[in-house]
C-alpha cells in the first residue's frame, strides 16, 4: 500500500498531475462528456495550484442520469437483496485493490493527510462489506388483525435517491450514503462538492465493474447551483441526502418541499468534548488533539469546544499547545501529521473568526494565522490554534469555524459543564472523558446530541447511526437506520374470510 501511493506521489510531484484522472460525469454506466461541453478546475490545497480539469455539469447532465436512473430502477428494485450484497461485497473488495491509487487522489483532492486518506479508503470499504451483509436484514412485519385477517408489511425502496456530497470527506460520504442507498435497492445519482469530485467518479466506476447494472449509479460533477439545484429539485428524485453546511441544507430542504422529496440533512456542528476531574488525561489530550486538528479541523464532527473542569484546565491546555505545536506541517501526499484547509476561500474564512476573536481581546494560546508548507512556502494551511477562556456567548463559541480552531470554556461544576456543552444551536456529537461511570452516563442522557463518545472521541463505526439535532440536521445515517432511510413501508391488510 505504501509502496504504491509513494510511487503515485512522486509521480504526482514530477508531474503536476496523475495519470489517468476522470474527467466526465459517470452516467448510464460509462464515462459521458458534459452535454454542454463547460469543465471547471479542481486544486491541490497543499500547493494551491489546479491540477485537473472537470466536467461543469447542468440541469441536462441531470436529466440524462434521472433518464438513466429511472430506466435502470425498476430492475434494482426487484433484484433480490443478497444479488445486491454481493455487488457491493465486491465493490468492496475492488476498494481495498485499489487502495493505494484511491487515497492518493483522495488526498491531492481534498488536501488531508494521505495517511487519514487511506483510512477514509478503508472505512469506505467497510461501509460496502457492511451494507453487503445488511441487505439481508431488510424484512417485514406481520400484524395481529386476528383469525379473518393477514395483515403484513412491503419493505420497498424509496426509488431514486440524490446524495449531495462536501469536500471534506468526499469518499467516506459518497460511500456512507449510496452503499445503504443500493442495499435498499434505490438508485442514485451523486452531486459531490465541486472542490473534490474525483472519488466519487471513482466510486461509481468501480460499482459498475464491481457488476452493478448501467444507470443504477451515476455521478454528476458541476457547482452547487448549477449541478446540485436541479437534482434536488427534479420530481423524479424521491429522497435527498444532503451533507454540508446548514444555510444550504435549509435551501435543499426549501427546494425539495416543492415535491414532496424526502430529505436527510447532516449539518455543521460545534461538537463540546467535556473533560472531568477525575479522567484520564493522556487519553483526553490524544483523543482532543485528533477531534479538532485530524483532517485540519474540517469535519462536521470536530470537537471543536473544549469542556473542561478548571481545576485540571492549566495542565491540560499547557500539554496541548505543546502537542499542537509539535504538529509536522506539510503537503498531504508527504505524509504530514497535519494538512492544509482545503479551498484559499475557506482559509480566509477561518482566518476572519480568529481575527475577531483576536480584536475581541481573547487570549490565543497558540497559532491563530494562515501559514505555508514549509518546505515549498505554498499552500492554504491555518496553524493550528487555541482559544482560552471564551465567554458561552462569543462567536467563536457560537459558530462553526470547520477548521482546526479549539476552544476552551473551563467550568466548576458538573451542572454547568452540561450547560455549556448544550449551549450552542448545534446538536451533532459530544465527547465525555471521565473514570466516574454514573457522571459518564449522565452526561450521555442529559447532553442534546445525535451521539455521544465516552473515553474515545470518534469511537464507534459504520455499525452506529450517525446524524444530529437541532441545527445539525435530522435523520440518520451509518448502522442499520440508514437502510430505514432508503426504505418505507407498505403496509397490506386482508380479510381473508372467517
Ligand atoms: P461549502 O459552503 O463549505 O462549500 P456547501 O454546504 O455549500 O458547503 O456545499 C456542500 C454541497 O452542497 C456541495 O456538493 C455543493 O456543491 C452543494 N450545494 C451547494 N448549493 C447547493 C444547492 N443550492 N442545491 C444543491 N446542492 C448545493
Amino acid at each position: 500500500m505504501t509502496v504504491e501511493a509513494d510511487r503515485l506521489a512522486a509521480e504526482y510531484f514530477d508531474t503536476g498531475t496523475l495519470s489517468g484522472l476522470p474527467a466526465d460525469h459517470f452516467i448510464d454506466g460509462r464515462w459521458c462528456p458534459p452535454v454542454h461541453g463547460r469543465t471547471m478546475e479542481t486544486f491541490d490545497p497543499g500547493l494551491g495550484r489546479a491540477y485537473h480539469q472537470f466536467a461543469a455539469g447542468d440541469a441536462d447532465d441531470i436529466a440524462a442520469a434521472v433518464d438513466s436512473a429511472v430506466r435502470a430502477g425498476r430492475d434494482w428494485a426487484r433484484t433480490r437483496p443478497a444479488g445486491r450484497g454481493n455487488i457491493l461485497a465486491r465493490a468492496a473488495a475492488l476498494l481495498r485493490e485499489e487502495a493505494p491509487r484511491l487515497a492518493v487522489i483522495e488526498s491531492l483532492d481534498s488536501g488531508k493527510p494521505l495517511a487519514e486518506a487511506e483510512g477514509d479508503v478503508a472505512g469506505a470499504a467497510r461501509t460496502f462489506e457492511y451494507y453487503a451483509a445488511a441487505a439481508n436484514t431488510l424484512q417485514g412485519d406481520s400484524f395481529p388483525l386476528g383469525h379473518d385477517y393477514l395483515g403484513y408489511s412491503i419493505i420497498e425502496p424509496v426509488g431514486l435517491t440524490a446524495h449531495i456530497i462536501p469536500w471534506n470527506y468526499p469518499l467516506s460520504t459518497a460511500a456512507r450514503g449510496i452503499a445503504p442507498a443500493l442495499a435498499a435497492g434505490c438508485t442514485v445519482i451523486a452531486k459531490p462538492a465541486e472542490q473534490t469530485p474525483m472519488t466519487a467518479l471513482l466510486l461509481a466506476e468501480l460499482l459498475h465493474r464491481a457488476g452493478l447494472p448501467a444507470g443504477v449509479c451515476n455521478v454528476v460533477t458541476g457547482t452547487g447551483g448549477q449541478a446540485g439545484a436541479p437534482l434536488v429539485r427534479h420530481p423524479a428524485v424521491r429522497h435527498v441526502s444532503f451533507t454540508g453546511s446548514v444555510q444550504t441544507g435549509i435551501n435543499v430542504m426549501q427546494e425539495a418541499a416543492a415535491n414532496v422529496t424526502r430529505v436527510l440533512l447532516e449539518l455543521g456542528g460545534k461538537s463540546p468534548v467535556v473533560v472531568l476531574a477525575d479522567a484520564d488525561l493522556d487519553a483526553a489530550v490524544e483523543g482532543i488533539l485528533g477531534a479538532i486538528f485530524e483532517n485540519a479541523g474540517q469535519i462536521c464532527s470536530a470537537g471543536s469546544r473544549l469542556v473542561i473542569d478548571r481545576r485540571i484546565h492549566g495542565e491540560v491546555v499547557s500539554r496541548l499547545v505543546e502537542r499542537a505545536e509539535s504538529l509536522t506541517i506539510g503537503h498531504g501526499l508527504r505524509r504530514p501529521q497535519f494538512g492544509p484547509l482545503n479551498s484559499v476561500e475557506h482559509l480566509s474564512r477561518v482566518a476572519a473568526h480568529v481575527e475577531g476573536a483576536r480584536a475581541r481581546g481573547l487570549s490565543i494560546l497558540t497559532g491563530g494565522r494562515p501559514t505555508m508548507d514549509p518546505q515549498t512556502g505554498k499552500g492554504w494551511f491555518f496553524e493550528p490554534t487555541i482559544i482560552d477562556a471564551a465567554p458561552a456567548d462569543d462567536p467563536v463559541v457560537q459558530q462553526e469555524i470547520f477548521g482546526p480552531v479549539l476552544v476552551v470554556q473551563p467550568f466548576d461544576t458538573e451542572e454547568e459543564a452540561l450547560a455549556l456543552a448544550n449551549g450552542t444551536d448545534y446538536g451533532l456529537v459530544a465527547g465525555v472523558y471521565t473514570r466516574d461511570f454514573s457522571a459518564a452516563h449522565r452526561l450521555a442522557r442529559d447532553i442534546d446530541a445525535g451521539q455521544v463518545f465516552i473515553n474515545e472521541y470518534f469511537a464507534g463505526g459504520i455499525e452506529v447511526p450517525f446524524g444530529g439535532n437541532k441545527m445539525s440536521g435530522f435523520g440518520r445515517e451509518k448502522g442499520l437506520a440508514a437502510l430505514d432511510a432508503y426504505s418505507r413501508v407498505k403496509s397490506v391488510a386482508a380479510r381473508i374470510g372467517g
